[in-house]
């Protein structure tokens, strides 16, 4: 009769608390990681979510700008006509 201990954690290399451990992920693609390292492991799932919405929003910021410099340059242009027109 083998007796079946909780595995070992990828990351601190510690016992895991449970015998199922948790998903490490993105710090890790194989293997289980304990609970003291799943937090961390979801601080940088957060993080990882954060910085995509920054890229996503940086993008959405940047088309704007562009599209409210065009505008101005249209403008300019239409004075700069008006002003040649004169
Ligand atoms: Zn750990």
């Amino acid at each position: 009769m083998s007796v079946k201990t909780n595995p070992i954690c990828c990351l601190c290399e510690n016992m895991c608390e449970c015998p199922y451990g948790n998903n490490p992920q993105p710090l890790r693609k194989k293997g289980v990681c304990c609970g003291h390292c799943n937090s961390t492991v979801i601080l940088v799932r957060l993080g990882l979510i954060r910085w995509e919405l920054a890229k996503y929003h940086i993008k959405n910021l940047k088309i704007l700008y562009d599209s409210y410099m065009n505008q101005e340059l249209e403008l300019i242009s239409k004075e700069d006509k008006n002003v040649l027109e004169l």
